[in-house]
């Protein structure tokens, strides 16, 4: 037998260069200096204020959306940094932040970045980012939140009325659109083993083999997040129907039923149809009312994602274009896309609160099952600790109102149209679809010098190496996609402080771009 080795509880504390440069003797500041209480009460608010007026001068100086910095300047940059040697001087740390980080961050306010879903954030949800993360309530149980579980109750029956959900509808905020179609489809698997379940004629079946059989419907258009969600739920890819979009774009709902009734006949279960209010590409918005039909005609679950379009709900001019809305089971919204709202900030909403019940679980330290009489939103969430982002709709809300945001969505919609006038019009780009809500899909594509058409492959190479060329010079920022396999570019625009010209602007540089990258080429042939 082997003797055993003395176990020591308390090992001696290590020793060395790196221990010894841990406790840096001469730092004047006590530790508990820094803490958020009453005592520091005055200093906390001249540092925010110091940190408030850094990124206020930053966006005041700034002409562009970016500088072009590259990853490894920046990282260079970053590593350089000495984490082991803080400055203990709130502005000293604000001026290298400059370095690493504020002066090469890419910046949305500008009316030059037109590329992704961000948007341009208003300020009194910046006002409630300040609140909240100093007060850091968590929204998980009444008693680390108190009047802030009230608030965000009070905000996802506001956006479920907006929605007419009906007077059993509720919900729960989460931290993106991914989270709640998550949410959505795992509340919608639940439900279809549930319901499966006591289906006399599948009695007995037990998980696997019924997970097996359920098929989840969605557009060949919509979020990635639909299928990340299926292999998150034990379903896997597969388990995904992509449903043909006609040439606009959205689901065809032909072709949904002729999906379904293919499933149906080999014996699989159609567990949920999810249309898209919005597809991040097109902007597109699936023919809701049909699809609702055929979920209600199949028992399955009929899911929105509105991550994009659902800032329609408060919308002044274009807010018919959720019509059919009101007959979802769940809806996606993301009020970090079009409320203008400071990431994070998104919602999943639910036509039943009892299916909510899905994700309940008790444990003893948080949420015993006996504490009924509190309001513990944790019984809602995936999540545990949470943040308070409600109060940023709460403020927007109180405010500038609804109508204000629904306006700043509004006019991003009609400067798309009157962009997509432009580009339909101009014989050196190519509109791939006429624009639905704030996106552009097109491309560069002039003609070559004999009046024959860039061929698709040049067309395809060029553009990314114009997307690529603009980013780097920090001038604009603009995405990419592909269409039918080939590279496309694309607005998003989200700037209601842009106009035509901005967005002109950003084409003529496109356009000089583009053609001095074909000139190079020509020459180096
Ligand atoms: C952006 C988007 C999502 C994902 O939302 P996140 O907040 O980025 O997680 C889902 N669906 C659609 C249609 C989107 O545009």
């Amino acid at each position: 037998m082997t003797p055993k080795m003395p176990v020591d509880v308390h090992p001696s504390p290590p020793s060395g260069p790196a221990a010894a440069t841990r406790r840096r003797p001469g730092l004047a500041t006590p530790a508990t200096a820094h803490l958020f209480n009453a005592r520091n009460s005055a200093d906390y608010a001249a540092q925010m204020l110091q940190g408030v007026t850094a990124v206020a001068g930053k966006v005041s100086r700034s002409t562009r959306p970016f500088t072009g910095a590259t990853p490894a300047e920046l990282k260079s940059r970053v590593d350089g940094v000495d984490l082991d040697s803080p400055l203990a001087d709130t502005a000293a740390a604000l001026t290298e932040l400059e370095d690493v980080y504020l002066r090469d961050a890419v910046y949305f306010h500008d009316t030059k970045y037109a590329a992704h879903l961000n948007c341009p954030v208003v300020i009194p949800a910046l006002v409630a980012e300040a609140v909240l993360s100093a007060v850091n309530s968590s929204m998980d149980t009444w008693d680390q939140s108190a009047g802030a579980t009230m608030i965000e109750r009070r905000l996802i029956t506001w956006a479920a009325g907006e929605l007419q959900l009906g007077a059993a509808a509720d919900g729960v905020f989460t931290s993106g659109g991914s989270q709640s179609n998550f949410q959505a489809l795992l509340l919608a698997r639940n439900q279809a083993v549930e319901w499966l379940k006591l289906d006399p004629e599948n009695d007995g079946l037990r998980l696997p083999s019924l997970l097996e059989k359920l098929r989840i419907f969605t557009s060949a258009d919509s979020h990635f997040s639909i299928e990340k969600s299926a292999s998150m739920l034990g379903l896997g890819y597969d388990a995904v129907v992509a449903v043909p979009c006609g040439p606009d774009h959205r689901m065809d709902p032909q072709a949904l039923a002729g999906e379904l009734a293919r499933a149906r006949k080999v014996g699989l279960v159609p567990m949920a149809i999810v249309a898209t209010a919005g597809t991040t590409d097109f902007g597109a918005i699936d023919p809701l009312a049909d699809l609702a039909a055929a979920a209600r005609e199949h028992g399955a679950w009929f899911h929105v994602d509105a991550a994009y379009g659902g800032g329609l709900m408060v919308s002044g001019r274009h807010g018919h274009l959720l019509a059919g809305i009101d007959q979802a089971d769940s809806v996606t919204v993301d009020f970090h896309k079009t409320f203008f709202q400071p990431v994070s900030s998104s919602a999943l909403l639910v036509r039943d609160a009892a299916t909510l019940r899905h994700v309940t679980y008790h444990a003893d330290y948080l949420n015993p099952a006996a504490a009924v009489d509190r309001p513990n939103q944790v019984d809602k969430s995936i999540q545990t600790t949470r943040r308070f982002d409600a109060l940023k709709l709460w403020l927007t809300l109180r405010i500038m109102g609804a109508d204000a945001i629904g306006d700043l969505f509004d006019d991003a919609i009609d400067l798309a149209l009157d962009v997509g006038g432009i580009l339909a019009t101009d014989p050196e780009f190519e509109l791939a679809a006429t624009p639905q809500l704030s996106t552009l899909v097109f491309r560069y594509r002039p003609l070559n010098q004999d009046g024959s058409r860039l061929s698709e492959d040049t067309a395809d190479r060029l553009n990314q190496d114009i997307r690529s060329a603009v980013f780097a010079s920090g001038e604009a920022v603009v995405a990419g996609t592909r269409v039918a396999g080939r590279h496309y570019l694309k607005f998003t625009l989200l700037n209601a402080e842009a106009g035509v010209e901005d967005i002109r602007g950003i084409l003529e540089l496109l356009r000089t771009t583009g053609a001095s990258l074909l000139a190079a080429a020509e020459v180096s042939v």
